[in-house]
């Protein structure tokens, strides 16, 4: 099982921003800014571009769900949307409130974040998503 598929199921804690049956949403563990999401579908998949078509139509009107949410708990100009995977094997979606196009540089220096203020982010972004 990958290590996301444990945070999905619950194995492994996160910081819960969003989900139904098939997605999940959590903070990113090591944030760019304040609000940095991951998104997921719940099904063990490495590479976004194997998903069929359905599923990955699903999963991105997930994710922009979840980006009107971010965008409402963190006022930002956009939600930038990237998708990497080259750490973790099971596709996700970065979902980043952006004040400028730094703020989707992956090289910038990760924010270090208390477990406190990560649960408040969460808290907000899922507060706005559940309306
Ligand atoms: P990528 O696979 O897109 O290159 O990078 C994986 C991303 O997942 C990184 O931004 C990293 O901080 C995040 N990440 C890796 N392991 C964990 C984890 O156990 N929990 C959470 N919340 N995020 C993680």
């Amino acid at each position: 099982m990958s290590i996301f598929s444990k945070i999905a199921e619950g194995e492994i804690p996160s910081y819960k921003c969003a989900e139904n049956e098939e997605f999940y949403a959590f903070l990113d563990i090591n944030p760019m800014v304040k609000g940095h999401t991951l998104v997921i579908p719940r099904r063990e998949v490495d590479y976004i571009f194997d998903m069929e078509d359905d599923e990955l139509a699903r999963f991105e009107v997930f994710a922009k769900k979840v980006a009107v949410a971010i965008k409402a708990a963190f006022p930002c100009v956009k939600v930038g949307q990237a998708v990497l995977g080259l750490e973790v094997p099971h596709a996700h979606i970065h979902l980043i409130p952006m004040q400028s196009e730094k703020d989707m540089n992956f090289a910038n220096s990760k924010m270090s974040l208390s477990a406190e203020e990560m649960k408040e982010i969460a808290e907000k972004i899922y507060k706005e998503f559940s309306k």
